[in-house]
């Protein structure tokens, strides 16, 4: 019987697992490099090293009956001899054509999914096909927006490239989707092959970064689209897990932007507004354990991440009880004890009484007059 899962990375992803981790009677053991990452405290033990740290992953198997992510920094050569000695969840086949943005168009183009054009810089982009504005995008280790640049002009886009200074097999382009909103799903896969998706949610971004997730009812014609998608992906895959995939929505049909092989910002919600959360369910699908009902308990939800905007030891706490206050507020703070510009601090869940979208957005606007009082 699974009981030990293993965890590459120690952040707020696994940190939210705790509940779920009791209420199966699991034990988590973490690899991760600092003692205050958010999952330490939580984990029965912990290798500190890197992520990519495959000599410290060499030494977290013989604890685990199950090793899964909760990222996708993974080095896939120094991991595949270490398969043999136990089973990695989503295994490491599944998540060889994703890690890197170009391998990952390339599989969603073969499987005939909708995603933008692209190209890879190293094959010469011929920009003509992209047109401008363009999007560029760092292949590998993106991740908040970090590594993805809109370039109006080509101009922009050579002066980028030569103050980024990497060498261009680092990086794609793809055409500029002139959407009319980002939204994302969680799908979860079990080792029986059994799926379960979780609501469509729409996603704000500012400046590149998720600041704001709705959970509201979509048009039935396109969550069709959005299920038929991550059905196929997983499915083809063979994936083992959950997986975040988010999608551009242009007249009214949906385009993947990007996957991530793991729980997801998108999903945080789910912690208070499903019947089960994303984190019980990749727990769940690793250790081999029936899938739960990914269905809202309520009629929607919404969530607002806290985003660092200063350099500082603080702990926020006048704000954090203020927030507290918001009826049926749910106030996840990760307790990292440097704040950065951008980094994510915590987040607020609230649970909606309506379906409104008003509500919805007022309810945002007020946690975010609130967490950022001082900018
Ligand atoms: P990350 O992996 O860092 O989250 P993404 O590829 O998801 O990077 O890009 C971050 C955001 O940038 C997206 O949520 C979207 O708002 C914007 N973006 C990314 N690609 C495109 C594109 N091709 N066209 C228009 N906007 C884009």
């Amino acid at each position: 019987m699974t009981k030990r899962v293993g965890i590459i990375g120690g952040g707020q992803l696994a940190w939210m697992m705790a509940n779920a981790v009791k209420k199966l009677g699991l034990e988590l053991i973490v690899q991760t490099p600092q003692a205050d990452d958010p999952a330490v405290a939580i984990a029965t033990q912990t290798i500190f090293a890197a992520i990519d740290d495959a000599a410290a992953t060499a030494q977290l198997v013989p604890l685990c009956d199950v090793i899964t992510f909760e990222n996708e920094f993974i080095n896939l050569t120094a991991l595949s001899p270490l398969a043999q000695q136990v089973p990695f969840y989503p295994s490491l086949s599944s998540l060889a054509p994703l890690l890197d943005k170009y391998n990952q168009r390339s599989y969603l183009e073969r499987l005939h999914l909708p995603t933008p054009k692209f190209v890879a810089l190293s094959e010469g982009a011929d920009l003509s096909q992209l047109g401008f504005p363009v999007v560029l995008k760092a292949r590998q280790h993106g991740y908040d927006g970090k590594g993805t640049f809109i370039a109006k002009t080509r101009s922009q886009l050579e002066q980028w490239l030569k103050e980024l200074g990497r060498g261009s097999e680092q990086w794609l382009l793809e055409e500029f989707v002139p959407f009319d909103c980002e939204l994302a799903v969680m799908a979860a896969r079990s080792r029986t092959g059994e799926i379960m998706i979780y609501p469509v949610v729409e996603t704000q971004q500012v400046e590149q970064v998720c600041r704001r997730v709705l959970v509201l009812p979509q048009e039935p014609a396109l969550v069709e689209q959005v299920d038929a998608i991550a059905r196929t992906l997983l499915n083809s895959l063979d994936f083992v897990g959950v997986m975040g995939i988010e999608f551009f929505r242009v007249d009214g049909k949906v385009w993947v932007n990007e996957t991530a092989p793991r729980t997801h910002n998108s999903g945080h919600y789910s912690l208070d507004a499903c019947v089960t959360s994303q984190f019980e369910q990749q727990l769940r699908a690793v250790s081999g354990m029936p899938l739960g009902d990914p269905a809202l308990r309520g009629t929607g939800a919404v969530m607002v991440n806290l985003l660092g905007y200063e350099s500082t030891e603080q702990e926020y706490r006048s704000q954090r009880q203020q927030l507290e206050q918001i009826p049926h507020a749910h106030v996840y703070w990760y307790g990292k004890s440097m704040a950065r510009v951008g980094r994510k601090m915590g987040h607020v869940t609230v649970t909606l009484s309506s379906a409104e979208r008003e509500e919805a957005l007022a309810i945002a606007q007020n946690i975010e007059s609130i967490w950022y009082q001082s900018v």
